[in-house]
This record gives C-alpha cells, structure tokens and sequence, in this order.
C-alpha cells in the first residue's frame, strides 16, 4: 500500500488494513451472488473486449442481444477488421455514443496491422489502440489475462465513496487520484479478473444509487457511508446543469417512391450514420421556414411541406432535442453535396439495412405506422 494519495481521503492506516481484510468476503459473495453473464464465461480477450465497450453507458439487460448477435457476425477482432464500417455501426445501431462502434473498428485493423492479430496483453501497448482508455485497458487485461490493474468505473466509484464516506466531489482531483490509489490498493495481487468483477458486481446490483443493500452487504462491516447512516449521500454530487435543448425540422422528402437520406460525417456526434435532412430551428423561425432553409442550404433540395408527424423527443448525454417530422414531396433540382455529406434516394424497405440515429428511427416507426394514410404512403408525394 502506498500513502500520499490516499491520505486525502483521511484514511488512517487501521482503517485500510480493516477494508482490506473484508476483500475475500466481497469476493465469496461475488462467487455464489454474481451474476451468469455471457461474457463472464470467456476468457477471450476480444470478447471480453467488446462486451466492456458496449457496456459502458449502457445497461446489462440492453447489451446482452447485442453481444450475441456481434460476435455471431464477428467472432474474431480479424473479422471485425475485414468488416465494412457500415455493417460495423448498423450492428451497433440503437446502443448510442456511436463512437465506440468506430473505435472499436479501428481499433481491430490496427491490431491485426500491429500485431498480427493477437490482442497485446501489454497495458502501454493495449492502450494506445484507439478509443482505448484507462478504464478499458484495466477491465480488459484484467478479466482476461489476470493482469493486476484495479477498475474504476461508476458503479466501483460509488462503493468506494461510500466505503470512505467521502465528503468530496470524486469526480475532481485531488480525490479521483485517491480514489484511483484505494482501488489498486484493495486489489489483493493475483486475484484480478475476480475481484474487479466483484467490485463493479456490488456497485450493480447492491450497492445501488438508491436504497443499497447494505445488510447483504459483505463489506457492511467496514463501510463508513453505511455507519454515518445516509450511505446515499454518496457520492456528493456535483449540482445539476441545465441541459440544453433544441428544437430540429427534419424533412422524409419523397421521390418516385424513394427517400432522401444524407450520411453524418465520420468525425461527429454519430458520425456515419444516415438521418433524414434538416436541422435546428433557428430562434423566430417556424418548423417549416427552417426546413426549407436547411434543405435549401444543405443540399439544394426544394420542396413542398405536405404533413406534419407527431414531435419526437430524444436525449443525448449533454443536451435534448425534440425532432418535428415532416412529409415533404420533391419539387425538383437536383440535390448538391452539402458540407461532403454524401446522400442518396433509397426505398423505404431499403431504410432498415441502414444504420440511423435511434430518433430518426423513432420518426421511422411512426412513419410505418401511419401507413394507412395516403399521405405517408411513399411515392404518393
Ligand atoms: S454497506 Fe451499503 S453503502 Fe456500504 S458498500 Fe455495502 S451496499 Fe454500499
């Protein structure tokens, strides 16, 4: 153990050695009350790999279809690299922060380029992929190659404020360092893969933002946050900000019984993947005027606004949008590239085998279920 970083937590010597002393018990339990995931009964590294990119802001439940069906399609990192990045994301489609999908393809070309295919056990050398950061490298080479590197993700972050009773935004230094330090000092050397499973499986399922399990809880004993008596209180929390909102025109312009998309630049917000045209409602403007203009800018586009769609409301990790759909009919010039955003007619069938921005499918399902309507009908416009 060591002490500069972990003295800003105010743990005295005692106090560590007593936390310590409870591992064994937080890791019996994880052994009979962990749960049966199906990554947890590989030790392949590049599933491991792709389960812990996925899980990252995302819950078990949602990624566990999507882990099945990836590594049916791409059992191998060789696999991954061969694979068209657009079979990539629509693999990923409707699991958000469509970065880690492009990461992740990246990723696998520069291992099969690097080195030869096989994942490097090495952590300076695993982390230097791209879209690998510490969190990764940790969980990764920790769960498959027992590489001793402690994990501190949210849920981790979460027992060990709590089992400190940390009276500091964990999230700031000096206090994430410290967090950091007490994390790797709790690792008991060799047991790893284990361990960080228990860790992250206690802040799952137990030891949970609202009403812990506290008298399940092996470590019950020693948490602090559990003595105080408001073990909830932690972490203190940063105050909220206001999360922006906008509003976006978005146009489903019909032609010959096709549909206008435009692909998002590979370096954005959910780069490369389709969306209809359109864009933010500038203030004074109605859904209508901003549409025209956005399709006008964009792309040349001119046409006539036949009907409007229910709004749709999304959110996004730093701001919220409400979408308002509209039926247009194609008036005419040819559509221009706008800002190297390439676009193409398709038909709608042909709209499922492209990947899309959950919100554009949520104007999807809406359009499919109206179909009834003359209006909505493609090729009527
Ligand atoms: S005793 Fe309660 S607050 Fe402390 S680690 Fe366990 S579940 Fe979390």
């Amino acid at each position: 153990m060591t002490d500069a970083p972990v003295a800003f937590l105010g743990l005295d010597p005692e106090t560590r050695a007593d936390l310590f002393a409870a591992i064994p018990g937080l890791h019996r339990w994880y052994h009979t009350q962990g749960r049966d995931l199906p990554w947890r009964r590989t030790t392949d590294p590049y599933a491991i790999w792709i389960s812990e990119v996925m899980l990252q802001q995302t819950r078990v439940t949602a990624v566990v279809p999507y882990y099945h069906r990836w590594l049916a399609r791409l059992p191998t990192v060789g696999a991954l690299a061969e694979a068209p990045l657009e079979e990539v994301l629509k693999l990923w489609e409707g699991l958000g922060y469509y970065s880690r999908a492009r990461n992740l393809h990246r990723a696998a070309r520069a291992v099969v380029e690097d080195w030869g295919g096989t994942i490097p056990a090495d952590p300076d050398a695993f982390a230097a992929l791209p879209g690998v950061g510490t969190y990764t490298t940790a969980a990764v080479l920790s769960i498959a190659f027992g590489a001793d590197l402690a994990v501190v993700d949210g849920n981790v972050r979460r027992v060990l404020c709590r089992l400190v009773a940390l009276e500091a935004d964990p999230r700031r230094a000096p206090h994430a360092a410290a967090l950091d330090r007490l994390a790797q000092d709790l690792l008991p050397v060799g047991t790893a893969a284990d361990h960080n499973q228990a860790m992250m499986e206690l802040g799952a399922t137990l030891c949970t933002p609202k009403v812990p399990g506290c008298s399940t809880c092996p470590l019950t004993a020693v948490c602090s946050g559990r003595a105080l008596g408001d073990p909830e209180r932690y972490p203190v929390r940063r105050p909220r900000t206001a999360v922006p909102h906008h509003d976006v025109a978005l146009g489903i312009v019909f032609h010959d019984g096709r549909v206008f998309i435009d692909r998002r630049p590979y370096g954005g917000l959910l780069g490369g993947l389709w969306e209809f045209p359109g864009g933010k409602v500038e203030p004074g403007e109605t859904v209508e005027q901003a549409l025209h203009r956005e399709l006008a800018e964009e792309f040349g586009l001119r046409v006539r606004i036949d009907t409007a769609l229910e709004p749709v409301a999304h959110a996004y990790s730093h701001f919220k949008v409400t979408l308002h759909p509209r039926l247009c009919t194609y008036l005419g010039r040819e559509p221009r590239v706008g800002e190297g955003n390439p676009w193409k007619w398709v038909t709608p069938a042909a709209l499922e085998d492209h990947p899309m921005p959950r919100g554009n499918r949520k104007v999807l399902e809406q359009l499919q279920r109206s179909r009834g309507d003359d209006r909505t009908t493609p090729g009527t416009g």
